[in-house]
């Protein structure tokens, strides 16, 4: 057998048995992808009307790009914020400056963020009404058709509008990865998809119950205190 012959077994081998290893392609994430969309337009409106908020665009997208829009959007930020914090119009360096300070973040952190979606395999991640959709080796592993990813996809999604309703209600995009801030953060999408939200879920569809304590606890923080806190959405 040829080398040519060797790599088409090899590949022949990774397609029927470890297809999890292969990437997702193309067309698989947007079809993936027009899912989540169709769920958002499903779901937004409703919690809309609920609450008497309006969300604003809500937008899916690909996690690969989550960094940078994540990164650049900080960058932005902090310019506009030195330049104001001197008292003056922000001008072009002052954007140069800090892209060229954020670059330099975002290639330190690829390496670990890139590794801990890769291990952590998280079906949704929101920023700045953005939600996105990974497609990493932990969302493929026994998975590899998103069947599973699948059947969550409601509650992922009014999860993660959850999210966004948040920030609308506080006003800011409150950090919520870290310690008690987290807990807030993730408590009130626990308890929205868990129990506010959940006469919008079609009949049949499934919950997540194999959560993470910091949501758990969350959510029983977030439960009693919810009517007081936004009385006024609610
Ligand atoms: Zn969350």
């Amino acid at each position: 057998m040829g080398d040519v012959g060797l790599m088409q077994e090899i590949y022949r081998f990774h397609r029927d048995n470890c297809r999890a290893l292969l990437p997702t392609s193309r067309r698989k994430k947007e079809n993936f992808l027009e899912k989540v969309r169709e769920r958002v337009d499903y779901y937004k409106p409703r919690i809309e009307e609920r609450c008497r908020v309006s969300l604003g665009n809500v937008k899916v997208k690909d996690n690969k790009i989550w960094l940078s829009d994540h990164v650049y959007d900080r960058a932005w930020n902090q310019a506009i914020e030195v330049a104001w914090d001197e008292g003056r119009i922000p001008t072009k360096k002052d954007f140069y400056g800090s892209f060229a300070t954020f670059s330099i973040l975002e290639a330190l952190m690829i390496g670990p963020i890139g590794l801990f979606n890769v291990v952590r395999g998280a079906d949704f991640r929101q920023h700045n009404n953005i939600i996105y959709t990974p497609f990493n080796l932990a969302n493929r592993i026994m998975d590899v058709g998103f069947e599973e990813r699948a059947k969550r996809l409601d509650y992922g999604v009014v999860h993660e509008l959850s999210h966004v309703l948040w920030k609308k209600i506080l006003g800011r995009d409150e950090g919520g990865y870290f310690g008690e801030g987290r807990k807030w953060f993730e408590g009130f999408a626990t308890y929205c998809a868990d129990c506010h939200f959940e006469d919008f879920y079609p009949v049949g569809t499934k919950k997540m119950t194999d959560l993470l304590k910091v949501y758990s606890d969350g959510k029983k923080r977030i439960g009693g205190r919810l009517q007081n806190m936004v009385r006024k959405f609610f």
